[in-house]
């Protein structure tokens, strides 16, 4: 099923109903999120925003910039069933911990401590407002980067991560569960701060006059559907609040299967004969916009 601007949202939006080509999940922190369907035909869930790691990207992460499908051609298998699927995988071909697979009855083809650690998602938080006129379906069409790499989209590189465990280990189709820890490491909540301040700024331009319902009184002038601004924005207290109570996912979750850790620079599995992850699990950074 191929997924047009009219229809990307309302996939999303969609019951779970086992058929859906995204599959739903909540992480342990209470985030709601999804997946490619598991077997399902999706091959991805995807807006449309393309972006490509530059050098200085992957000198920062010990990999290869010319890791193309040349490079990777010599090996036996590949992986790529992204940071939720590969590293559930990967535990259930018997890579992991030593107590961890044994209490799991996994075989056990190679230890390793690291498998389904570093998990980590970028913490979203977005205001939506109705506006005075008719508008058609769209997708976001812009996106701006300001020099500490805050989105308005979402941003990229927290510093918070968290782990991934089986639920079975006899259903593939049976989501791990995941923790994402958003806003553990302190920095990642400032940031947020940050990027909040920044679009209440954005709301005070000219270019914003024209999405006022002028008529009604308060909140100058926009109507917020769900939660607007706090008021106090120098109050770091109530951003702080705003941020963990609109906390949702921008779905570029990354991590599971880090290079240097699980997958060495070639990304090859370390124990493995010749296995490769490729796909956002081995990544713990996103490069550029998204992952
Ligand atoms: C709604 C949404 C919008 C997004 N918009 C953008 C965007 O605009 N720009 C951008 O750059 N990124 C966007 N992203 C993020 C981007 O899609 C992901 O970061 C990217 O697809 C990750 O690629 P991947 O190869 O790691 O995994 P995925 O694309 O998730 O691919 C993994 C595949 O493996 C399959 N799979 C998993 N487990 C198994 C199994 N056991 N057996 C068989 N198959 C399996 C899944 O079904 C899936 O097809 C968006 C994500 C979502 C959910």
């Amino acid at each position: 099923m191929v997924l047009t601007t009219n229809g990307v949202l309302g996939g999303l939006l969609q019951e779970d109903d086992g058929k859906t080509s995204a599959q739903r999940f909540t992480s342990e922190d209470g985030v709601a999120n999804v997946r490619g369907r598991v077997l399902g035909g999706s091959s991805m869930i995807n807006v449309g925003f393309y972006s490509k790691p530059d050098d200085q990207f992957y000198n920062e992460f010990g990999m290869h910039s010319d890791m193309d499908a040349g490079r990777i051609s010599d090996s036996k298998g590949q992986l790529s069933a992204g940071a939720i699927g590969s590293p559930q995988l990967i535990f259930l071909s018997g890579v992991g911990p030593l107590p961890y697979l044994l209490s799991h009855k996994v075989r056990v083809v190679s230890q390793n401590a690291d498998v389904g650690n570093f998990m980590t998602d970028n913490p979203c938080n977005i205001i939506n407002i109705v506006v005075p006129f008719a508008l058609a379906p769209s997708v976001g069409q812009v996106v701006g980067i300001i020099s500490d790499f805050n989105y308005i989209e979402p941003f990229s590189r927290p510093l918070s991560s968290g782990s991934l465990r089986l639920v079975s280990s006899a259903d593939i189709k049976v989501n791990p569960t995941v923790r994402f820890n958003y806003f553990k490491d302190p920095k990642d909540l400032s940031r947020c701060l940050r990027g909040t301040r920044l679009l209440s700024g954005m709301l005070k331009t000219n270019a914003m006059e024209g999405l006022k319902f002028e008529y009604l009184e308060g909140a100058e002038g926009f109507t917020f559907l769900g939660p607007s601004l706090p008021r106090n924005l120098a109050n770091d207290a109530s951003m702080e609040m705003f941020s963990r109570s609109t906390l949702m996912t921008f779905w570029h979750y990354h991590g599971g299967c880090l290079v240097g850790k699980v997958v060495d620079v070639d990304l090859r599995v370390v124990g493995t004969n010749s296995l490769r992850v490729v796909d956002g699990s081995i990544l713990n950074t996103s490069p550029g916009t998204n992952p």
